[in-house]
């Protein structure tokens, strides 16, 4: 049996003809780039955040770096955010002139650790980016009361939790600002690239607006250096159909979940994921944890299912921040964790059929 990683052909099978009229839409009325269609995602998408305000751009790192400028953070500023996160995360601090500071992660939720963080905080530090890692929230109640008590902004990373429940709060409303990604292959993804900022912060939604259109309110009369972050059309109508369909793609998920969780439950050497308490975990990956990871891959590779590591090496150890000067070693969580973590194959199509097989080949491989 083949079973892909993820399956957008067979996703896009099930809404063929909405999603044809409303392409087609976009065309009538030649609304390619910003306008009314990316407009009416926006309605859409700030009330199923329980936010405000939700601005379409451009990507989830443009998401990221508009954010970041929306709430004034630049150069000689400090942005802690989680050492296990894609790397978007930082470039985004990097890219709005701030330093990113990492911290690790705990070791049942391998999101940003609260206990950890105070610690990293320093006069200038300016923003905690907690990343809601492979769909369940950080810990977000000690996170927002660190950031209250050291007058820091808190932006969240929802880039893989899109409809993800704290205590029934949806990712993206809890901090100043969160921040989604429409990448194809994310929970709600696009038909190309596409993102989206959500905050109830007035203020700051002004000022992301006026950035993500070349610092523009009115055409030609810019009021400050943006830059263009827009959402083009054919993205906007994509996700307002596709929106819809979200909250029964994402139980799918859920029960999906529940029977990797089921089956795999007593396996010796394989380590789960826990969904917390307080936690309305939203399945963008789900990811096992075994000593011999690259073996299993190769193995699982040989019966034809698909899987990936998210993510093989934490941020401190990329080559690309080696000028931070971190040491390996130094985050022993998250570097326990990227050397064993290995992704399931998880998507709203997954039948149980291929839950049973890739499960079986796993009993297969560990005994
Ligand atoms: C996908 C992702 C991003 C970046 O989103 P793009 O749309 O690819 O730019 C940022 N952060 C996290 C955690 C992600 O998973």
């Amino acid at each position: 049996m083949k079973v892909p990683f993820l399956d957008l052909k067979a996703q896009y099978l099930t809404i063929k003809e909405e999603i044809g009229e409303a392409l087609q839409k976009v065309l009538d009325t030649t609304a390619f780039a910003g306008g009314p269609f990316v407009a009416e995602f926006e309605k859409s998408f700030a009330p199923y955040c329980q936010a405000d305000q939700a601005i379409g751009v451009g990507n989830g790192t443009d998401a990221l770096w508009v954010a970041l400028i929306g709430l004034g953070i630049g150069k000689d500023d400090e942005v802690i955010t989680a050492v296990n996160t894609f790397i978007a995360t930082a470039e985004a601090i990097s890219y709005c002139g701030a330093k990113p500071v990492f911290v690790d992660v705990e070791t049942d939720t391998f999101n940003l650790d609260p206990a950890q963080i105070e610690a990293a905080i320093t006069p200038k530090t300016k923003a905690i980016i907690p990343v809601h890692l492979y769909g369940q929230m950080a810990n977000m109640q000690p996170i927002l009361d660190i950031a209250k008590k050291h007058g820091l902004f808190v932006i969240e990373d929802a880039s893989q939790a899109h409809g993800a429940e704290y205590n029934g709060k949806r990712a993206g409303s809890l901090g100043d600002a969160g921040c989604f990604s429409f990448y194809p292959g994310k929970n709600l993804g696009a038909y190309g690239e596409a993102g989206a900022v959500v905050s109830n912060n007035a203020k700051a939604v002004d000022i992301m607006r006026m950035f993500r259109d070349h610092g523009q309110k009115q055409k030609y009369y810019h009021g400050m250096v943006g830059w263009n972050a827009r959402m083009d059309g054919f993205q906007g109508a994509v996700l307002s159909v596709k929106l819809k369909h979200l909250p029964a793609w994402t139980e799918a998920r859920r029960a999906h979940a529940k029977k990797y969780n089921e089956l795999l439950a007593n396996v010796s050497g394989v380590t789960l994921a826990k969904e917390q308490s307080w936690a309305k975990h939203v399945y963008h990956i789900y990811p096992i944890f075994v000593e011999k990871r690259d073996e299993l891959m190769k193995y699982l590779g040989e019966k034809g299912i698909a899987t990936g590591i998210h993510y093989p090496i934490p941020l401190h150890l990329q080559e690309a921040y080696q000028e931070l000067g971190y040491k390996a070693g130094q985050f022993p969580i998250a570097e326990h964790l990227a050397a064993r973590q290995v992704s399931l194959p998880m998507f709203a199509e997954l039948t149980d059929e291929q839950i049973e097989y890739i499960v079986s080949e796993i009993k297969q491989f560990m005994a």
